[in-house]
């Protein structure tokens, strides 16, 4: 399938920087004929306007001839233009190059016209003529030789066209980059969604799992009472709570992470908030005989939803206390400064790898699934203090030391 679209995409890619690179070429070629029309077409109106004795030969003015003929002349040689008309004009030359033959031949294409301005080509020369009546009495023609513009732009257009065809190499290795960089992130994206559903078949199928077997074992002894049946009553109760606070917390962070979530804005004293998760987990923490140091700065106040932003310590703390070895230690600071709220949470532990570090945050990521599912974890902790986060336009960073700590950086923009 990304086979396919990276093709599509490549193809379109090509197809789009080739037109663009042509229209920029063909753009170049076509100021350049341009200006060179218009020179010539400025270089005859001056010689035109210029009086026949004026003008004096040299090698270094244009390639140019002017003549001149009376209209009689000019009617009666019409039908003889394949003779020798030359003699019938006066002609002047602006450079020395034209020989009195192909004066002749050239005034005879052009007698030969009706054109009052056009190109000819004359012995495998260019030429451009403009013939104007002048006093309604006398013609003048100037003929200017332009085998060297068109040349030179025949030449361009050749540069243009090996310029344009050694660019398809070019392009092809940019649009192969750039389909890289886009096609990418869709394929890993493609792949994540494809791990969640997987693990999320896998969270919901374990608890299911487990009420269908407590279930069995109840409805095998249906004789006996339902107290005598606790254990596997209270078992099955454990699966069912398991499942539903796994849909619960689903649908919080689907509703947090689409914004629709309760945006209420009360002020928050979040210094009081984090005391109270700390003292609500202090049993855990002395059960387990971990040392913990706190520092938290007196009466900071936040504008938020009481609900996300308590949900947000509480897994920090929460995580840190689940992930210390019993008798490890736990530091937790909390202060503001410049308009921003910092919350750390560190703890000593084992620690996460490097390459785990940001999947971490990832729904059901868990760096050891069956410990972390032993914990309790569901692995939607981080993804929903990392969406509380965001909500609020702050930052969660991780920083780990494997085999010593692991350490959460929270910043929240007051
Ligand atoms: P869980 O419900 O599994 O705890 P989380 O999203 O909260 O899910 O955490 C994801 C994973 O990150 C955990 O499974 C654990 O491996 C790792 N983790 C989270 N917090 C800590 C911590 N404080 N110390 C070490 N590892 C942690």
């Amino acid at each position: 399938m990304f086979q396919a679209l990276r093709r599509k995409f490549m193809l379109v890619n090509m197809l789009l920087i080739f037109i663009i690179l042509s229209a920029a070429l063909l753009g170049f070629y076509f100021i350049t004929w341009l200006s060179s029309e218009q020179s010539a077409t400025r270089l005859i109106s001056t010689y035109m306007s210029m009086p026949l004795g004026e003008i004096h030969s040299s090698s270094d003015t244009p390639h140019l001839f002017i003549s001149e003929i009376d209209v009689a002349t000019y009617d009666y040689i019409q039908p003889l233009i394949d003779s020798n008309i030359f003699k019938y004009f006066k002609t002047s030359y602006a450079h020395d190059s034209f020989s009195s033959s192909q004066t002749n031949n050239i005034l005879s294409e052009v007698v030969a016209k009706d054109d009052i301005a056009a190109r000819i080509k004359v012995d495998d020369r260019y030429y451009k003529y403009q013939k104007q009546k002048i006093n309604g009495e006398r013609i003048k023609i100037v003929v200017l030789d332009v085998t060297t513009a068109i040349q030179h732009l025949r030449s361009t257009a050749f540069t243009l066209v090996a310029i344009a065809l050694v660019s398809l190499i070019f392009v092809y290795f940019v649009s192969k980059l750039i389909t890289e960089l886009s096609v990418k992130p869709i394929e890993e994206m493609f792949e994540r969604q494809g791990e969640f559903f997987s693990d999320i078949s896998h969270e919901l199928r374990t608890p299911l799992t487990a009420a269908i077997t407590n279930l069995a074992v109840i409805e095998a002894n249906k004789t006996e009472t339902v107290q005598s049946q606790e254990k596997w009553v209270g078992f099955l109760k454990d699966q069912l709570d398991r499942l539903v606070n796994l849909v619960n917390e689903m649908l919080y962070l689907e509703d947090i992470g689409s914004g629709i979530h309760n945006e209420t804005n009360e002020r928050i004293n979040f210094s009081e908030l984090v005391e109270q998760q700390i003292k609500g987990l202090s049993a855990y923490i002395n059960e387990k005989g971990l040392g913990l140091s706190v520092c938290i700065q007196k009466e900071v106040y936040y504008h938020g939803e009481l609900e996300a932003l308590t949900r947000l310590v509480s897994v920090l703390v929460d995580n840190a206390i689940k992930y210390t070895p019993e008798g490890g230690s736990i530091s937790l600071n909390l202060a503001k400064a410049d308009r921003r709220v910092y919350l750390t949470v560190e703890n000593s532990g084992e620690g996460i790898e490097p390459e785990d570090l940001e999947r971490v945050f990832d729904r059901f990521y868990r760096v050891r699934k069956s410990r972390s599912r032993n914990e309790g974890g569901q692995g939607l902790g981080l993804a929903i203090a990392k969406s509380v986060v965001e909500k609020y336009g702050g930052t969660i960073r991780i920083t780990s030391t494997v085999g010593a700590n692991t350490i959460f950086s929270v910043e929240l923009p007051i």
